[in-house]
């Protein structure tokens, strides 16, 4: 039977824990005895700027950033970063030794997102008066046809460290459902780039293995409007070196304002926050992590297990936050989505360019809601198969 709330199975923007919400919408009226909501606060007021430190204190605690990292809240969402990363990061090359000939940005190709992201560099790369060339370490389309899979680290084609800007790649492919169950190694001159967009804070992660970390926030993290930039403080170059960039992409600029050159999106942020004390009051990250492998555990087992669903991911690449299967036939994909309304979970439909169902369960996705989708699998299949 459905139950009386619904499940959000949507990849983003994504479910918001309930009392995350509760607590907005105590404050919203009222904040901090300010007698205005956030959203009418000024952005340079004291309230704000606790708000926004607070953000910050509390994400560093909560990842141990360390303190040659700066943490820069941007607009734009993840996709700005496609072009803001090779920006700035270029620039930091240039600005470390002088202007090569030639300068390589490597990507690893896992799926959609990374593909868009090096799709942008070649794009971008074509403008500028230094040769750029975008190398695409390994490409999981091209290696297997399709996206699913990852090729084994020792057939990566890097290039040469000395002349690399950054090692880019997407931790969590929200569309394919791949993510990396290791921290890629590369070469340690060359900074590494991690779009964690999907699976910010879902597990631990060593910060200092990285020059860059960022996500939108729409997933794990809150509302979209906003996303988080970790990024080393010997990587923010001056802006009058390498390419030419606006203003609001770059990192220094950011960085020298503490994200308040403009108007920041200030209700994101606080809700941002939000977010980052109830995952502390989760018991932090271990916990978290602990959590969604049991989640996801329970959802592929279901999906292997069963004669009528599969998964085309790779069990050495599989995401724990968003699970996509197909069934036998489209035919049976559509009555499986039509009977997920009536026990009220939604947004289940595979993304547009792939088809099938995604299951995204995001830190806020609660056990007990796995099991509501995995009892009505079951169900769907004992109807489905002789
Ligand atoms: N990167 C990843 C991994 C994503 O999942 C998404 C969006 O779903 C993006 C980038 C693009 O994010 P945005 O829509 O905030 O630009």
């Amino acid at each position: 039977s459905a139950p009386p709330y619904v499940l959000n199975f949507g990849a983003g923007p994504a479910k918001i824990p309930s009392s995350v919400l509760e607590r907005a919408q105590s404050e919203m009226l009222n904040f901090d005895n300010s007698g205005m909501s956030v959203m009418e606060l000024s952005h340079r007021s004291k309230t704000f700027g606790k708000i926004l430190n607070g953000t910050k204190d509390k994400l560093k605690t909560l990842m141990d950033i360390p303190d040659n990292y700066e943490i820069l809240f941007m607009q734009g969402g993840a996709t700005t970063q496609f072009a803001a990363v090779f920006y700035n990061l270029v620039a930091a090359k240039q600005a470390k030794d002088g202007n090569h000939d030639e300068i390589f940005v490597d990507y690893l190709v896992s799926g959609a997102w990374s593909n868009k992201a090096a799709q942008e560099a070649e794009r971008l790369a074509k403008n500028e008066r230094s040769k750029i060339t975008v190398n695409k370490v390994t490409d999981s389309k091209q290696q297997f046809g399709r996206y699913g899979n990852v090729a084994p680290a020792d057939t990566w084609r890097f290039s040469d460290p000395a002349k690399t800007a950054y090692v880019y790649y997407c931790d969590n492919e929200t569309v394919h459902g791949v993510e990396f169950q290791q921290v890629p190694q590369v070469d340690p001159r060359v900074p590494l780039v991690a779009d964690v967009s999907s699976n910010f804070l879902s597990r631990p992660l060593d910060v200092r293995k990285y020059g860059v970390i960022y996500g939108g926030a729409q997933k794990n993290l809150g509302p979209a409007g906003v996303s988080i930039v970790i990024i080393r403080k010997d990587l923010l170059a001056d802006l009058d070196v390498g390419p030419v960039r606006p203003l609001m992409l770059d990192f220094k600029t950011m960085a020298d304002n503490e994200s308040m050159y403009n108007t920041p999106p200030t209700f994101a942020i606080y809700m941002v926050g939000l977010v980052l004390d109830w995952l502390v009051e989760q018991g932090g990250l271990a916990q978290i992590e602990q959590r969604n492998i049991a989640k996801a555990k329970k959802l592929y087992d279901a999906i292997d297990n069963s004669p009528l669903y599969n998964c085309p991911v790779d069990p050495s690449c599989r995401s724990r936050m968003n699970v996509v299967f197909r069934l036998t036939s489209e035919a049976l994909e559509t009555k499986f989505l039509a009977g997920v309304s009536e026990l009220n979970m939604v947004q289940l439909k595979g993304h547009r360019s792939v088809g099938g169902i995604r299951a995204s369960i995001y830190n806020s996705m609660p056990e007990q809601d796995v099991d509501r989708l995995i009892a009505y699998m079951e169900s769907f299949e004992q109807a489905h198969t002789e």
